[in-house]
């Protein structure tokens, strides 16, 4: 009796904060470095203004009750308290977790891909300097959707957070998705968004980024062929390219990046399929 009693005094307070949590909270919050911390905010009327490391973040009033804000956690994060600041100087802490992440090592032929000759750094720095200037980008607009449609159909095989080794040497983490699939296949826009830069880049051949809104960014890498133009609309499923092996691919897949407030976090998470 008194057994059953406490039990069902714990699942009652088990379930408290998990009622007061809506479907978007349950589904995108995993704080640990690389992920999502969702935080909620003071009640207002008007759509509350939060920033974090001086960026303004995501914020949306999660099933017409509560304003949330979606934060984007850098995967270089130390475990810990981190601070989000209101725009009226009050701060909301929140934890952020610890994540192992998996090792890769990768064997290139082409060396040069490994240490790009010194004629390429030039090249490189350009494309890299375009690129964070795409995912520093901040428009008022809501994102059409926060769970995102996969982009394109078949299996995830590289993840995200990935600690990579080429021919031995300690690169930057794999910064993305991957998706297996063949050359060719369609690539569909996870969300409506407005296409804020494309390219044929060194590392990551021909790119798409697609600013989904409030800094959510999405980057699409190693395409075939590409099918929008800098400045397009582009619906909720609409065809942003095709699947292809450009740039630094050892085959044809889909490198998927999402960035938010103006950190690359794990796609996975906005897809249902992130694994703790
Ligand atoms: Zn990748």
């Amino acid at each position: 009796m008194l057994r059953n009693l406490t039990l069902t005094l714990l699942l009652i307070l088990c379930s408290l904060p998990v009622q007061a949590e809506g479907f978007i909270t349950r589904l995108l919050n995993h704080p640990v470095p690389g992920g999502v911390a969702v935080v909620g905010l003071p009640e207002q009327s008007e759509a509350p203004r939060a920033s974090y490391q001086g960026k303004p973040v995501l914020t949306i009033r999660e099933d017409g009750e509560r304003w949330i804000a979606i934060v984007g956690i850098d995967l270089k994060t130390k475990p810990g308290q981190q601070q989000l600041a209101l725009a009226n100087g009050g701060q909301i802490g929140f934890e952020v977790r610890s994540k192992r992440y998996e090792e890769q090592h990768i064997t290139l032929r082409n060396k040069s891909q490994v240490n790009p000759a010194p004629a390429q750094l030039a090249r490189i720095q350009r494309e890299l300097d375009a690129q964070l200037a795409a995912y520093a980008e901040f428009s008022p607009r809501q994102p059409s959707n926060l769970l995102l449609d996969r982009p394109v159909p078949g299996a995830l095989s590289s993840a995200f957070g990935l600690r990579r080794f080429f021919n031995g040497e300690e690169r930057n983490p794999h910064s993305g998705l991957d998706f297996a699939a063949a050359t060719g296949t369609p690539i569909k826009a996870p969300a409506a968004g407005k296409v804020i830069l494309t390219g044929d880049y060194f590392f990551n051949g021909n790119t798409v980024f697609i600013d989904h809104g409030q800094g959510l960014i999405s980057m699409f890498c190693h395409l075939s062929h590409i099918d929008v133009s800098l400045g397009d609309e582009v619906e909720r499923g609409g065809l942003i390219g095709k699947v292809g092996a450009t740039g630094r691919a050892t085959g044809p897949h889909l490198h998927w990046n999402i960035s938010l407030n103006g950190n690359r976090v794990d796609p996975a998470i906005f897809i249902g399929a992130f694994k703790p």
